[in-house]
């Protein structure tokens, strides 16, 4: 196992905001990932699985953490057909536009949608990433985890999952995500790819996808108008304070201009929940992660 001390959020995010976590622990190998439990507990460390931290939002300081890498031999691969569908096997910390480049070149057809997004593939099932319609989790068939000590296959009878949102029968606080199987229709390649391009096409022109920020910050209300609308309205498109900003592109992108704070982030959050709830009585709630 790698370890390394006092790894700082601002570099593993793409946020780049926030402090440090006291370890991060990158497991190499499967006798690595079965030995984290009890390193946790030497470590005396809350644990916090890590993708490519594209959907957190860390606190400044110190905290008591250890993060958990995947450098596991990453495989892509076709297990076989069964009627119409294709059975794929994906290790998690597989970069997502890999995976859509993979899923492309083999003709297999539904995560057009996710085209754009930098996430891991973990990363990706964690958050049940979407959008344009694709949902990454609807297309699992198991989910390899590593939880309360062991590894283990879960059928996807035993998952849940829905708005940036998934579980598993006796999920607990931490978990790691080791590898999944999905299975996919197919398609064309030149209409996958077509697709691919016009949703990222599409994302390019309407979130700022090169500024430093984490997605979304809010999740959409269960009913009426989206989050970016309401902030919108709220009057939060473009707002500063300090070094981050909504996004004048995208309300719902807050962006750090490059000398943020995780505190002014999150001061920012703050207002603008309240300036969207005393508007409309719609209480927003976070999409990323805000760390711990
Ligand atoms: C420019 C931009 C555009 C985006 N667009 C979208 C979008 O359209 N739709 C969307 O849904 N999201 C979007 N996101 C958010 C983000 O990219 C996704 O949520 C992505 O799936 C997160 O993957 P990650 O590997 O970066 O996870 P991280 O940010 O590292 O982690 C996110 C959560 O998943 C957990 N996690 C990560 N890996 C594992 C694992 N192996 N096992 C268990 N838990 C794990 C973490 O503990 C954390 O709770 C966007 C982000 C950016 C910066």
């Amino acid at each position: 196992m790698h370890e390394k001390l006092l790894p700082n959020f601002s570099r593993l995010t793409t946020l780049h905001l926030g402090g440090r976590a006291r370890m991060l622990l990158v497991a190499e190998n499967s006798e690595d990932v079965t030995a984290l439990s009890g390193r946790m507990q030497e470590l005396g460390l809350k644990p916090l699985a890590l993708g490519n931290g594209s959907n957190i939002l860390a606190r400044d300081g110190d905290h008591d953490l250890a993060l958990v890498r995947l450098d596991l031999p990453e495989r892509m691969e076709i297990l076989g057909r069964e009627g119409c569908e294709t059975f794929v096997r994906v290790s998690a910390q597989v970069k997502l536009p890999h995976f859509l480049r993979f899923l492309c070149e083999h003709a297999l057809t539904g995560l057009e949608g996710l085209a754009g997004i930098p996430g891991t593939v973990g990363g990706a099932i964690a958050m049940n990433a979407g959008s344009f319609g694709s949902e990454m989790c609807r297309y699992l068939r198991s989910v390899t985890v590593y939880t309360g000590g062991s590894i283990q296959v879960l059928e996807s009878s035993a998952l849940s999952y829905g708005y940036r949102h998934f579980a598993f029968a006796g999920s607990q606080d931490f978990f790691l995500i080791l590898e999944a199987e999905l299975a996919f229709e197919s398609g064309t390649v030149d209409a996958i790819h077509r697709l691919m391009n016009t949703h990222f096409l599409a994302k390019k022109a309407s979130q700022p996808i090169t500024l430093a920020s984490a997605g979304c910050l809010f999740k959409n209300p269960p009913a009426g108008p989206a989050a970016g609308k309401l902030l919108e309205e709220a009057g939060f498109k473009g707002r500063e304070l300090g070094g981050v900003a909504f996004s004048d592109l995208h309300a719902n992108f807050l962006v750090n201009k490059g000398n943020g704070t995780a505190s002014q982030a999150l001061e920012l959050m703050e207002l603008a929940r309240e300036a969207v709830q005393a508007r409309s009585g719609i209480r927003l709630e976070p999409e990323v992660r805000i760390v711990p």
